[in-house]
């Protein structure tokens, strides 16, 4: 028996569909364990297709096990294959991922025949709950980032531009396996650090600043997310403030992530906080997201997120204060809620640390 198989199905069935059409690299990879989108996956009532090209079928073979019929077929035949599958299966009612189709590819897909109908909500919820192996990859993922961490405080110094902070740590990163990094790696130093997704620059590190930054490590497929801000030699009185109050917000919030809590509650919890501390301005962005296959998954922790968590789904805590011209402080880590509280895969300190 495929679980995630078994799911898609219910999920075609409680939305009345003859058949699922998936041309996402995530979703193809949820449902089949193919690592390539160079594909399209046809889930009908009764089969389960994988049409690829000439380049990927021993791949997709090894990849899918049994689960799935591979068919060989390139270029403009991949949809022709669909439209065989189609017809001959009598579908009528095709779902498909309206988020990751182009305009182009749209006008392709209308012209299948079946009525299509949006279905990437559904399938963007199969995914919410995380299975034990998930979790145990998500887990692996972000010890790689922690391990990273730890080694790059060892190798930087001021004088170091944010672009060869970021190199350094993705070097560092894929050395110990990651399969790349999470996402674009963020560093934000001194003033750059009020800008939420700094992009690495050519400033250097100087005496005085904090540095934001902001990365993740990738096991299995599976993305890792962990903020941490440090200094650069001795930092002044305010920024040492800013960064307390960041961490007790923080703090505040893990200690009432559990099952039972909302999206809208966790976030209020670190926001009530920094607004109280007279910082409420300067946290635009909401507290945390889950995190998967993709980096940014569902639920969310933020106002207007009414998501009841449950135990299986993964969700990150990254309270911030940024301060135009001054500084910025976030610090994240990245979480699953389990029966009786939360799992926090990061186990890097949040003391702030210093390098010369
Ligand atoms: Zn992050
Ligand atoms: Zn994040």
């Amino acid at each position: 028996m495929n679980t995630r198989l078994d799911r898609l199905r219910k999920a075609m069935q409680n939305a009345e569909l003859d058949a699922v059409l998936l041309s996402s690299l995530t979703s193809i990879r949820y449902l089949s364990n193919f690592t390539s989108d160079e594909c399209f996956v046809l889930v009908t009532k009764n089969r389960n297709l994988l049409i690829t090209d000439f380049r990927y079928t021993i791949q997709a073979g090894e990849q899918s096990g049994d689960r799935f019929e591979i068919i060989e077929a390139a270029g403009s035949k991949q949809l022709e294959t669909v439209r065989d599958a189609l017809s001959k299966e009598q579908v009528e009612r095709l779902g498909f991922e309206e988020d990751c189709v182009s305009y182009a590819q749209y006008g392709s897909l209308s012209d299948l025949g079946p009525k299509l109908i949006p279905f990437a909500k559904e399938l963007h919820s199969l995914r919410v709950l995380k299975t034990p192996d998930e979790i145990a990859s998500l887990q692996k993922a972000q010890a790689l980032a922690d391990r990273s961490f730890t080694e790059l405080l060892t190798v930087i110094h001021s004088g170091m531009t944010e672009k060869r902070v970021a190199a350094e740590l993705e070097y560092i990163g894929a050395k110990l396996g990651s399969e790349g990094p999470s996402f674009d790696t963020i560093v934000g130093s001194g003033p750059n650090g009020a800008m939420c997704h700094a992009v690495p620059g050519e400033r250097k590190l100087q005496k005085g600043d904090l540095v934001v930054l902001d990365f993740g490590c990738i096991f299995n497929g599976y993305h890792s997310d962990m903020t941490r801000t440090f200094a650069v030699g001795e930092v002044d009185t305010f920024s040492k403030e800013i960064y307390d109050i960041v961490k007790t917000a923080q703090r505040k919030a893990l200690d009432a992530l559990r099952p039972g809590i909302t999206g809208k509650q966790l976030d209020a919890i670190a926001r009530d906080y920094i607004r109280e501390q007279g910082y409420g301005e300067c946290f635009g962005h909401s507290l945390g997201h889950g995190f998967g296959l993709l980096i940014h998954e569902a639920p969310r922790a933020s106002a207007n997120c009414d998501t009841v968590l449950e135990p299986g789904m993964t969700i990150t805590v990254e309270p911030g204060i940024y301060i135009e011209g001054k500084l910025g402080v976030r610090i994240e880590d990245c979480c699953a809620v389990t029966e009786d509280g939360k799992q926090n895969f990061c186990t890097s300190t949040k003391e702030l640390q210093y390098i010369d």
